[in-house]
Order: structure tokens, then sequence, then C-alpha cells
């Protein structure tokens, strides 16, 4: 079984405040994740699903827990917020698996902390059930994110516009460190645990530079390129986080707090699903602008850290906020690019390739997943023809493509293969997982757990799950995704 081990713990005691979890009357398993179990090196095969859910309840402590609750700030949609911290979410400990690596086990929805402000510190079955499905399926497809290591029931009610069955998610981590974390040290000018934060940061995250005397500049680096990285990869895949706080950006460069998210069915420049976000600050284009205006932040505090805040580490780190802009744009081309099968250097006209491509799918609202997928069958033969043939508009795209993909001396099926493995058949579309919700509250997790197996592998045909891979029926398609929590 898993020994807990506590590095963030050992911190100073304001980096977090030490809380049992609540007790709850009945809890009862739901989903226990053994792959992911056992690549953290734990062996629970002898344990029952009652055991299972005592421990993932915080009923029973694993050996060497010592839970706490993270304290950190930040920005929310846009105003700052001097003290958040994890509301409703308890640090159990962390786990080092086979090869090393160090993840933090957290369970969420466990009970108030000093955290929780006007909140009850628990979750409904709904929001655990889409994160569950949600995190999962962007690991397999291949994107850095926390994960899930189990559901579990709480066997109460939680009280919200109705009153719903609660549930607590267990959530694993490369840590739980945020650009909030960051602010909430630098907006009460403890400069002292700041740089402890810092020096911890790089030493879990980027040891490599550990010893540049540019540290600061370095890690800022760092976690520029993992935010571009995963960012242009939920853009790539039509991903809208929903809510790109600060608070809720990982310095790990790790996809972290699923609320309102949602893939794309049809494809909107300006989708959003989240009904709190009545500004449209985290639509599906803006992501991109929100991603380096949360590393702004992280800036503002680093540069505290150079004899407070000398003018020309400032320059150098707008320098560096400049760049990774750049960066944003050539990255998200690139994944566009090779979307669409074009797989050599970039070229003057392939940016325009890709504009001409995403103005055709939203003017004829066609949908984003299935679209790559059937122009894929467009490389070798005309079997995806009957998908697109609506107007002459696909024919100037098409003529243009073709010429392009064509130039690269690449075999046909070359480029089939490459485009598919970068464009999945399947996501968790939002349909869907609203049908596993409403399954849920009625008791049935069938479907949660059927669509977990479909999510496991997105990017290959899987006939009898056809079902998961279409886009809505009009009276399907959800229009608001409600935080939940
Ligand atoms: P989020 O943006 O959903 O990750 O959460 C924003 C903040 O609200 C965090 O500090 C959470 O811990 C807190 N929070 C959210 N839901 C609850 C709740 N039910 N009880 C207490 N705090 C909560
Ligand atoms: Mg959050």
């Amino acid at each position: 079984m898993f020994k807990l081990d506590n590095t963030y713990a050992r911190l100073p005691q304001e980096f977090y405040a030490r809380v049992a979890p609540a007790k709850i009357p009945k809890p009862e398993l739901i989903k226990w994740n053994t792959d992911l179990a056992r690549r953290l090196g734990a062996q629970t095969e002898s344990l029952t699903d009652n055991e299972l859910a005592q421990i993932f309840t915080g009923q029973k402590l694993l050996p060497g827990s010592e839970p706490i609750a993270l304290v950190y700030a930040g920005h929310q949609f846009g105003h700052f917020v001097h003290r958040l911290g994890d509301g409703r979410a308890l640090l159990l400990g962390e786990v080092v698996d086979p090869s090393g690596q160090r993840y933090d086990m957290q369970l969420k929805g466990s009970g108030r902390t000093p955290f929780s402000r006007s909140g009850d510190g628990k979750a409904p079955l709904g929001p655990v059930l889409r994160e569950y499905l949600v995190s999962e399926a962007l690991h397999h497809l291949g994107l850095p994110t926390t994960r899930s290591l189990a559901a579990v029931k709480t066997g109460e009610m939680v009280y919200r516009e109705n009153a719903l069955p609660g549930a607590i998610l267990t959530r694993v981590a490369s840590s739980h460190i945020r650009v909030g974390t960051f602010e909430y040290f630098a907006a009460r000018q403890d400069l002292e645990n700041l740089k402890r934060l810092k020096e911890y940061s790089i030493q879990r995250h980027y040891p490599e530079i550990q010893n540049d005397s540019e540290a600061y500049l370095q890690f800022f680096r760092k976690v520029g390129y993992a935010q571009v990285e995963l960012v242009t990869a939920w853009m790539a895949l039509g991903f809208i986080h929903g809510v790109m706080n600060t608070d809720n950006m990982s310095i790990a460069g790790e996809a972290i707090d699923y609320g309102p998210c949602a893939f794309m069915d049809q494809f909107r420049f300006n989708q959003v699903f989240s009904s709190i976000d009545q500004f449209a600050r985290y639509s599906y284009s803006n992501q991109a602008r929100i991603t380096i205006w949360n590393l702004s932040r992280l800036g503002n505090c680093l540069v505290l850290l150079t004899n407070h805040g000398s003018r020309e580490a400032t320059e150098t780190l707008n320098e560096e906020l400049e760049s990774f802009g750049v960066l944003f744009e050539q990255k998200l081309a690139s994944r566009m690019l090779k979307k669409l099968g074009v797989l050599n250097d970039e070229q003057p006209q392939d940016r325009d390739l890709v504009g001409k491509w995403l103005h055709y799918l939203e003017t004829q609202q066609l949908d984003y997943t299935l679209s790559f997928r059937n122009l894929a069958n467009l490389v070798e033969n005309d079997a995806g023809f009957n998908f697109f043939e609506k107007t002459g508009a696909f024919q100037d795209f098409y003529r243009l493509w073709q010429q392009r993909i064509k130039n690269q001396n690449l075999e046909t099926r070359a480029i089939k293969e490459q485009m598919n493995s970068v464009n999945p058949v399947f996501i968790p579309r939002n349909h869907k997982i609203e049908q596993v919700i409403e399954a849920g509250l009625r008791g049935d997790f069938s479907l949660f757990h059927e669509m977990n197996e479909v999510l496991k592998k997105p990017y290959e045909e899987q006939e009898q799950f056809s079902s998961y891979k279409l886009a809505p029926r009009p009276e399907q398609v959800v229009q608001a995704t409600f935080c939940g929590t």
C-alpha cells in the first residue's frame, strides 16, 4: 500500500494549515484507478472496496499521512483575492513512484478547512465524475495533467440549488503549487517565504536549474514553456478549461482544477461553456492571451526576489514574456499543421492554410474533432467527401491543402497515419458527460465506467462504442456548464 512522505508539510507553517478530514457517514467506492495505483508503485489488490472507500475519504489515514490544506492567493477573472487556499481539498501527503518521481495525493471535497470562507468544503457527485473523466481523458490523449485515483460517494447530501449526493475525488498531481501560491507571499511582502517557495519549486520540478546564477529567470522560462506546451495542446484538441484563474495554473505545467471545462463540438473561436464566464474571458481563443497574462503575474512575483524588483530584472522578465507570446503562436501553428498532415518545416503560407480551415469549420458549423478525422480520409482517397461537400469554400481550402501535403515527398499512407495519431476519434463530449452524470445521480455508474474505458484509447477506432464518437444532436447540445462547486 502507499506510504506517504510530506516535504511540503516540512515548509514553514505559513504555507498551510493542518486539518483533519471530516467524518462522513457512509463512504462507498465508485471507482478505483488500478492502473494509476500500480504506476505509483502500490499493491492494492488485497484491499476491499470498503477499505479503499475509507482511505480515500480520509476516514482512515495512510501510513505517514499528515493532512494539510495549502494556502494560496489568485486572480479570479482578473481580480486579485489575497487569500484563497484549499477550501475543499486536503493534501494527504506525497508518493514517490518507482522511478523516483514525487506526486501529491489530495482529497477534493473532504470538508471544511480554514480556507473554506463561506463554502462547505464539499463536492457534489457531478463535478467529481466530470473531473475524473476529463482529467483521465486528457492523460490518455497525451497531455500533462493531474490524474484521478479514486471517486467515492460520501453517503451524505450537499446543498447547492438542489440537494445533491456528495462525493470525494482523489487527485494525483506533480504538485499543487500554483501561480497563486507565489502571489500569496508576494502580496504579503513575505520575501523570505517567497524565496523558499521558489527554491522548493525549483528543487521539485526543475532541479536542473538549481545552481544557475539567474535561477529566477530560468524558472520563469521553464514555467512559461510548460504552460505554452499545455495550453497549445488544449487548443489543438478543442479543449476549453473554463476557469484559467492564476490559482488554477500549476507551475508544473499540468492541467489542474477542472470545473466547467469542456471540449468543443462545433468549432467557434469565441466558444465559452462556463456559466460564470460572463465576459468570455476564458473563451477558446482567449486562452492564448490569458496564458501570457497569468505568466505576467508570476513575473511580478519573481521580480521581487531580484534586488527588490530591480529595473533590469523587470526588463529581462518582460522580454521573456514577449518571447512566450511568439512561442505560443509558433507552437500552436505547428500543432495545427500536424493535425492537417503538414509534417515538415513551416512555410510562409502555412498559417493562412490553418486560418482558412478553421474559418471554414466555423462558417459551416462543423464538428471540430470529426472534421480532422474525416479530412485524414481525404489524404488517400475521397472517402470523406460527403462530410465536407457543403459549399465551394471547401474546394478552395482542399486545393491548397492537397498541394501542400503532396509537396512533402511523403507517402500518403504515412501522412494519414500521422494525422490520425494527433486527431482523436474519442473525446469526452459534453453531452455524454451529462448523460453519465444523470445516470450517476440515479445510482447507475455503468456509463461512467464504460466512458472511462472508451477514453483510454482515444486515437483508435472502437466500432462498438461509436455513439461516443458522434457530435450531439441539436437537442443534446449542452449550452452552459456549471461550476457546480
Ligand atoms: P476553483 O476555482 O473552483 O478551483 O476554486 C476557487 C476557490 O474556491 C478555491 O480556494 C477553492 O478551495 C474554493 N472553493 C470552491 N468550492 C468550495 C466549497 N464548496 N467549499 C469551500 N471552498 C470552496
Ligand atoms: Mg482552483
